[in-house]
C-alpha cells in the first residue's frame, strides 16, 4: 500500500485577512504583498499590476500575497472536490473568500491495541477508523484509511478545552502497539514503541500539523479527549521525544516547574491535600488546561482518571492516579507556557 497523497497541487492560492475589507463597497486595494517562505529565496518589493486580474468588478491577486507567518486562516492547497452542476461551470481560480480555515484543528494519536493485520481488519472493516495508520513491520509505509478531509471514527465521545466531538475537528492517527495487560489487581504493564516507528509518526505528525497549522496544544493523546474512557497511546508513548527532537506537542520548561515544586513542597501540599478546597484547585487547573471534568471537590472517579490521563502524557514514571507536588507542579508549568486564549 502506498501512502496516498491526494492532495492536488500545492497551488497555495492565499489571501490576506484584512486585504478584501468592504471589498463589494469600493476599489480593492491591494496590500504589500509577502513572498511565502517555502519558496522564498529572498524577498521582493510591490508586485506587479500584472498579478492582479479583475473579474466580474472585483480585482483578485492570480499569486499568493499572504504572508502565511501573520495569517493561520487561509492558507489553501485547494480543493480536490467541487460541484460540476450539468450545464454550468464552477469557476474558483479567482474566488477564494479569505473567511475561511481548515476544518482539521487537531491531531489525535492514538494505539490499536491490536497486531499489525489485525489493526487494518478492524479499522477498515468495522465501525471505527482513523485517517492514517503508523503499522510496526519496519518499512517505510504509512497507510491511508479516510480522506483527510472526512470524518474518522477515532475519538468518540471526547472534549478538550471548548471543544467537544472532536471527531468532527480532527485528524487520527492510530499506531500499532499491543497495548498493555493487566495483573490480577489491575495494575497495567504497557508496551513500548519501537523506535522507527515513532519516526514514522513523528514524521506523519509534523506534515500533517504544518499543513493545516495545527498548534501544539492541540496534538493530543486519546487519553487527553477522553480520559475517563481512554489511555491511549498509553505512558510509553514518547512525548519528551516528540518535542526535544521533533518540536511536535506540548512540554514544560524545567525550570519553571521545578520553581512551583519549590513552592508545593514548602507549604502544606499533603496536609491539604483531602480538603474539598485543594481538590477543586486542582480540578480546575485540570480544566484549565484543557481536561473535560466536573467540579466536583472530591477525588472521585473521573478525577482520579484525568490526573492518571495527565501522567500518561506528562509525567509517565508514574501514572498512579494521585495528583502528588510533581504532577501538579507540571500541570501549573504547562498552564504558564500554553495559556487557553
Ligand atoms: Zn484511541
Amino acid at each position: 500500500m502506498r501512502k496516498t497523497l491526494y492532495i492536488i497541487g500545492l497551488s497555495t492560492l492565499v489571501f490576506s485577512c484584512t486585504s478584501q475589507q468592504n471589498a463589494k463597497k469600493k476599489q480593492y486595494i491591494p496590500r504589500t504583498p509577502v513572498v511565502q517562505p517555502k519558496t522564498a529565496t529572498k524577498t521582493t518589493a510591490e508586485k506587479p499590476r500584472s498579478q492582479i486580474t479583475s473579474e466580474h468588478g472585483v480585482e483578485f491577486f492570480t499569486t499568493n500575497i499572504a504572508d502565511p507567518a501573520k495569517n493561520d486562516n487561509t492558507t489553501s492547497y485547494g480543493s480536490i472536490v467541487s460541484a460540476k452542476p450539468a450545464g454550468y461551470k464552477v469557476v474558483k481560480t479567482y474566488f477564494p473568500a479569505i473567511a475561511q480555515n481548515f476544518r482539521q484543528r487537531y491531531l489525535i494519536l492514538h494505539y490499536t491495541a491490536l497486531p499489525d493485520d489485525k489493526s487494518i481488519t478492524v479499522l477498515t472493516q468495522q465501525a471505527v477508523s482513523a485517517h492514517y495508520l503508523v503499522n510496526n513491520t519496519g518499512d517505510n509505509e504509512i497507510y491511508q484509511l479516510v480522506d483527510e478531509n472526512k470524518r474518522a471514527y477515532h475519538a468518540g465521545v471526547s472534549t478538550w478545552r471548548a471543544d467537544k466531538n472532536l471527531n468532527d475537528t480532527s485528524i487520527g492517527i492510530e499506531i500499532v502497539n499491543a497495548g498493555f495487560t493487566a495483573d490480577a489487581v489491575g495494575k497495567r504493564t504497557f508496551m513500548a514503541f519501537d523506535d522507527a516507528q515513532v519516526k514514522k509518526v513523528a514524521a506523519l505528525v509534523k506534515d500533517i500539523a504544518a499543513r493545516y497549522q495545527i498548534p501544539a496544544t492541540n496534538i493530543l493523546a486519546h487519553s487527553d479527549i477522553a480520559p475517563t474512557r481512554k489511555q491511549d497511546p498509553g505512558p510509553l508513548f514518547p512525548w519528551k521525544k516528540l518535542y526535544d527532537e521533533y518540536q511536535i506537542g506540548m512540554w514544560y520548561d524545567e525550570a519553571t516547574k521545578q520553581s512551583f515544586y519549590d513552592l508545593a513542597t514548602s507549604t502544606d501540599f499533603q496536609v491539604k491535600y483531602n480538603d474539598p478546597t485543594f481538590i477543586f484547585n486542582v480540578q480546575t487547573q485540570l480544566q484549565k488546561f484543557g481536561y473535560g471534568l466536573d467540579l466536583s471537590g472530591k477525588w472521585d472517579d473521573s478525577t482520579k482518571k484525568t490526573i492518571e490521563a495527565f501522567q500518561y502524557h506528562f509525567r509517565p514514571q508514574n501514572s498512579d492516579g494521585i495528583m502528588d507536588a510533581e504532577t501538579f507542579s507540571i500541570l501549573q508549568a504547562l498552564i504558564l507556557k500554553y495559556p487557553t486564549k
